[in-house]
């Protein structure tokens, strides 16, 4: 099997959106990416750091799905990583309104001697040092480094930053971060800037408006799939990010073409994300589920049109 090595926090998530709010639950990029991820037939390794108070059983959740591990350190009378955010009413914004990085704060990844010839790199959204130093500790190149980020490296760690984007092939960014980046309006303009920095192909996320691919002079959009219910979109970036790159991860296909269907497997499984808080609905989540949302987008996306 195709492997798959993803790097991102493991987290206690407290969450307030306009329908309730939570206690602690697990959450983190590579607890998303993790689940996304692991619908796919691939081997999958996870590096990440937690602490002592982290429950077995959360760990087991992630054990249970097939995911190896044994990268996850258990930092000893350490504390988890912890985020709390609460949701505008429109749930398309938030407010961060605790993070507190405890053991996250100096991860020094070490990764498994048997995921350091993964095909497929994902570096979840971290300081982009921790990125750096995963991609070193490769001994063989990856076929595809894909990269998440967010503007708070850019505000903070921008050369290291650049760094890293000069290292990857994939970057999954959201469509304010992309102007952020680029200084450019456009996302047009902005994904041939960001082409221009190193990677070579660009996936700029809009949330409930889709997201688009860029490679070259080629375009292709997804659109996120109209939803009745949308409950809390924590993840739905992450979850999106570890669709893509576990489809590919299982495709062994890298291209243009193999890519789209990457990103129609990502907004495909973000879309069940946001049904409910959490990682609660990746973890009721049915292959059957799967399959009839991958053909309500292609309906969504398929027209006949006559053409001279
Ligand atoms: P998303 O909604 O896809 O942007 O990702 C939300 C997840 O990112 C939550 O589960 C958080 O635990 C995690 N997260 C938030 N801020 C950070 C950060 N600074 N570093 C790493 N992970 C974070």
């Amino acid at each position: 099997m195709s492997k798959l090595l993803a790097v991102g926090s493991i987290a206690f998530d407290e969450i307030e959106t306009p329908f309730g709010k939570t206690g602690k639950i697990l959450g983190g990029a590579a607890t998303f990416i993790g689940l996304a991820a692991s619908q796919f037939k691939i081997d999958i390794g996870v590096v990440s750091v937690v602490g002592e108070d982290m429950p077995q059983e959360y760990l087991d959740i992630l054990k249970d799905r097939g995911i190896d591990i044994s990268g996850v350190e258990i930092i000893k009378g350490g504390k988890t990583f912890y985020w709390k955010g609460k949701y505008h009413n429109d749930l398309n914004s938030r407010d961060t309104l605790i993070t507190e990085l405890n053991t996250l704060g100096d991860f020094d990844p070490v990764v498994p001697d048997n995921y350091k010839d993964a095909d497929i790199v994902m570096l979840g959204n971290l300081h982009p040092s921790i990125q750096l130093s995963v991609i070193a500790q490769m001994e063989k190149k990856p076929k595809l480094i894909v990269l998440d980020t967010m503007n708070f490296w850019m505000d903070n760690t921008w050369d290291e930053l650049m760094e890293v984007i000069g290292k990857i092939d994939v970057i999954t960014i959201n469509d304010e971060e992309a102007r952020q980046l680029t200084e450019e309006y456009s996302l047009v303009a902005a994904a041939e800037k960001i082409q221009e920095m190193g990677p070579r192909y660009v996936v700029i996320k809009k949330g409930e408006h889709g997201a688009l691919l860029f490679h070259e002079d080629k375009v292709f959009f997804a659109p996120a799939l109209p939803l009745r219910e949308v409950f809390d979109p924590t993840g739905a970036g992450d979850t999106f990010a570890g669709g893509f790159a576990g489809f590919i991860t299982e495709a062994r296909n890298i291209s243009f073409e193999s890519m789209k269907n990457g990103i129609i497997q990502g907004s495909n499984l973000a879309s069940f994300c946001v049904e409910r808080f959490g990682i609660e609905r990746m973890l009721s989540l049915e292959k059957s589920e799967i399959d009839e949302r991958l053909h309500q987008f292609k309906e969504l996306t398929q027209f006949n049109i006559e053409l001279s």
